[in-house]
């Protein structure tokens, strides 16, 4: 049935009701209705779909298209040279060692990859201890990378992800005290040296993911102090939510804690008010841009942090635990993978992201060309 005819049907079983107007106006409005398959009340903004029947308009209604630019490709940074291990928990996603990532990039810098941000993975017997001792060690596979990617490739932005938890032998986010709970001026301390060390080898942003209070301010400080605010980025992880998301990084970076969980640093789940605090705590303590951790399950924090820090870029992290759960439901049959993996971004951008770290970065390479 046509759309006028249809009209047409509607307004012939309306009859009854109409019968309560004049004979003259119900057939005027038969009349107008039926010549011009609009709306029975005339009301031409229910008018939508001409506005985006083109695939360029459709794109057009979008405050904020997808581009490469935007993308942060994670990399685990084993210490072991030759090491290229596929995580099993992490579709498609390796640990390498420095001798691997050079190959591994070339390919997908070619294609325009602009950003990378580094987690270190020290695999070694004797390479963890309760101070993270490991994490601004010269030689260790962070600063070794930083150094070799600025050497190979001029325009890749290099991010260094900060934290001790790769590092210590308990695996929490910092420097514990005798009963086990975070020492947070220690912790402070170490988490802002170890950022120096990675601005001090190139990384042209920091990033700490530690949670633990006022580590943007003591980083903004020591970056001014040391003459190089003016050329490093601090990016701050200022709105980490606990939960079960991270399960696949764990398993890639090897930083699982031996005892408790992270729920008394990282952010409750339902925590709203408390994420907008500490959003507006890390813009006042000198953060260049802010982060939401994890994307899709907190995208009302990502439209307040857009509105709270409306001058600053802000960045959302589509955790391992989307990712594989994206992998997981395409894999069932539940949906087509790109099309989850667009759906799933431009959800992230609408909220308010300028900036998405994803582990889909490769194949938004070659989506986003074609
Ligand atoms: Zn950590």
């Amino acid at each position: 049935m046509s759309f006028s005819s249809l009209v047409s049907d509607i307004t012939f079983r309306d009859r009854d009701v109409s019968d309560r107007r004049s004979q003259l106006s119900w057939g005027q409005s038969y009349a107008s209705t039926a010549a011009t398959s609009v709306s029975i009340s005339g009301d031409i903004s229910s008018q939508l779909h001409g506005g985006y029947s083109h695939p360029l308009a459709r794109s057009w209604q979008a405050e904020r298209q997808l581009t490469k630019s935007m993308l942060i490709y994670p990399l685990f940074i084993s210490d072991i040279a030759d090491e290229e291990t596929l995580i099993p928990s992490l579709p498609n996603q390796h640990r390498r060692g420095l001798n691997r990532i050079i190959p591994f990039l070339e390919p997908l810098v070619a294609k325009g990859l602009r950003s990378v941000i580094l987690f270190g993975v020290p695999m070694g017997p004797n390479s963890k201890d309760a101070l993270g001792t490991a994490a601004d060690d010269p030689e260790g596979p962070v600063i070794q990378a930083i150094r070799i990617l600025r050497r190979r490739f001029r325009d890749l932005f290099i991010v260094a992800d900060v934290c001790l938890c790769e590092y210590t032998s308990h695996g929490h986010c910092g420097i514990l005290r005798d009963d086990g709970s975070l020492n947070n001026q220690m912790s402070v301390d170490r988490i802002s040296d170890v950022a120096m060390a990675y601005a001090a080898a190139g990384a042209h942003c920091v990033a700490p993911s530690d949670m633990n209070d006022g580590r943007i301010r003591a980083i903004k400080l020591k970056l001014i102090e040391s003459g190089i605010a003016h050329q490093v980025v601090l990016m701050s992880y200022a709105a980490k939510f606990s939960g079960c998301l991270y399960g696949p990084f764990r398993d890639a970076a090897g930083s699982c804690p031996s005892f408790g969980d992270r729920k008394c640093y990282q952010l409750p789940p339902g925590g709203r008010g408390l994420a907008r605090r500490a959003i507006i705590r890390d813009i006042n303590e000198g953060a260049d841009i802010i982060m939401v951790k994890p994307a899709s399950q907190y995208l009302d924090i990502i439209s307040d942090a857009k509105e709270l820090g409306k001058d600053l870029p802000v960045a959302a992290y589509q955790v391992s635990g989307e990712f594989a759960m994206i992998h997981a439901a395409a894999k069932a049959g539940v949906f087509d993978l790109k099309t989850m993996a667009f759906e799933s971004t431009e959800g992230i951008l609408r909220a308010g992201a300028s900036i998405v770290i994803t582990y889909f970065a490769p194949e938004f390479l070659d989506w986003l060309s074609n």
